[in-house]
């Protein structure tokens, strides 16, 4: 039984996040000038990360001992989906892709010594962190990976070319992907390493300008050549690369999801709102049934998209393996976001079009969320199989549609 209820304490956090977010972090977005750049000023992040601390909001997905808020998934689904309603809030409380996955990896898999030298600066904000896994040739299928890492004395080589590596450019360390083993499965071959990016041979070739999902440090094509890192940089067992790497971003695609969500709300409010505002053919645009329509299905993809990470956030906190609840979070959620801003942006006329509004951006954000973290077409593959598998196996889908499975 999945348990949605918060408790009167997690109510009280959850407050003071809205509150941090109506109070501190919206009324900044005009002096970001988001019309010109969607860059979030240094100075202005700096000023709103100083708030958060003053708050007590700082890293809410790490645990109390490490200097963060230490909610658990269900808290955090709720936590990100407010910060998500500006690109300055999950930002502001150093809760953003890619630094945050890497300390989740880092929290499970790092030796102590890593965990003093990354983790910490980490959570503190003093250093940035990237992780380098896809290349030209190799996105969805982990089979195509051509970078190698070779054992030579304490030392590994690394040998290859990233690809989109959010937040590399001024990264201090990169979470590396290479195989080491290419005669076995990825699952069994690959190894992750932590490489301090000043080591020779760790190399930012460009920032790929891209649509949008602006990051601090852009996505980055890099080169490694000859990138030597030593023996204790392995992150978790050598070979066991990619299942980490899952790990993290089981996590990632989650939060990512709740953000979605957020940026869905907003665009819905406004939705909302400017239909009640705009007169059109002698009506509200809200008396209008096909403007009616767009707000419906607006509501139920919003509604679906919360129940499904609250159901996958309950699943991780079980211990469960979430891997299905993800992927099917994770198509349905990118898709319904973009659906609900695009509606926005077509009830807003070309006042949605203008970067007068966020809704522009938001769309532009949204639409790469269908192609990172795996492109739909992968994730649908994967849910189809486990259906399939399920019904083979058990004679129903229910276990792979939330139904109760004895
Ligand atoms: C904003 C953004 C940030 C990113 N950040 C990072 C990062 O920090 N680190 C990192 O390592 N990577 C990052 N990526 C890369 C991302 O993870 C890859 O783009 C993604 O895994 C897909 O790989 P690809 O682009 O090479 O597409 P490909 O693997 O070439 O796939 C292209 C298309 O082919 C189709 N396709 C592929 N496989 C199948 C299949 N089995 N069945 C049906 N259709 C299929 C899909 O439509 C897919 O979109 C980022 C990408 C974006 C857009």
């Amino acid at each position: 039984m999945v348990d949605f209820q918060l408790d009167a304490e997690t109510r009280e956090i959850l407050e003071a996040y809205r509150g941090f977010v109506e109070e501190v972090v919206l009324p900044r977005e005009e002096e970001a000038n988001f019309e010109d750049s969607d860059a979030v000023p240094e100075d202005l992040l700096a000023e709103v990360r100083q708030q958060a601390r003053k708050r007590g909001l700082w890293a809410p997905h790490m645990p109390q001992a490490w200097g963060g808020r230490g909610l658990d998934a269900l808290a955090l689904a709720h936590v990100h989906e407010e910060l998500a309603r500006s690109p300055i809030g999950p930002l502001a409380v150093n809760a953003m892709a890619p630094d945050e996955g890497n300390m989740h990896a880092l929290l499970h898999f790092g030796t102590d010594e890593q965990q003093d030298r990354y983790l910490q600066p980490l959570v503190d904000a003093e250093i940035r962190s990237c992780f380098a896994m896809t290349e030209p040739e190799a996105g969805a299928d982990p089979y195509q990976m051509q970078t190698r890492a070779e054992r030579d004395g304490d030392e590994w080589v690394i040998n290859g070319d990233k690809w989109f590596v959010t937040g590399a450019d001024g990264a201090d360390v990169a979470v590396v992907v290479a195989v080491t083993d290419p005669d076995v499965h990825p699952k069994e071959g690959t190894t992750l390493f932590l490489a301090d990016t000043d080591r020779p041979g760790f190399q930012v070739d460009r920032d790929v300008p891209a649509m949008g999902a602006w990051s601090p440090g852009g996505h980055c094509e890099l080169t490694l050549d000859d990138l030597r890192v030593p023996a204790d940089a392995v992150l978790g067992p050598v070979g066991r690369g990619y299942r980490v790497a899952q790990d993290r971003l089981a996590l990632g695609r989650t939060t990512h999801a709740m953000r979605w969500i957020g940026m869905a709300q907003r665009a819905l409010d406004q939705m909302a709102s400017r239909a009640l505002e705009r007169e059109s053919f002698g009506k509200q645009l809200a008396e209008h049934q096909s403007i009616q329509w767009m707000i419906a299905d607006s509501v139920k993809e919003l509604y679906m998209s919360r129940n499904m990470v609250l159901r996958t956030a309950a699943e991780i906190e079980a211990g469960d393996d979430p891997s299905h609840e993800v992927s099917v979070l994770k198509v349905f959620a990118a898709n319904a976001a973009q659906e609900i801003i695009d509606r926005a942006i077509q009830v807003h006329g070309a006042l949605g079009y203008s970067k007068d509004l966020m809704l522009e951006r938001f769309f532009r954000d949204a639409r790469a969320g269908r192609i990172y973290d795996g492109p739909d077409e992968v994730h649908q593959w994967s849910i189809a199989k486990n259906a399939l598998d399920a019904v083979e196996d058990e004679g129903t889908t229910r276990s792979v549609t939330g139904g109760w499975t004895r």
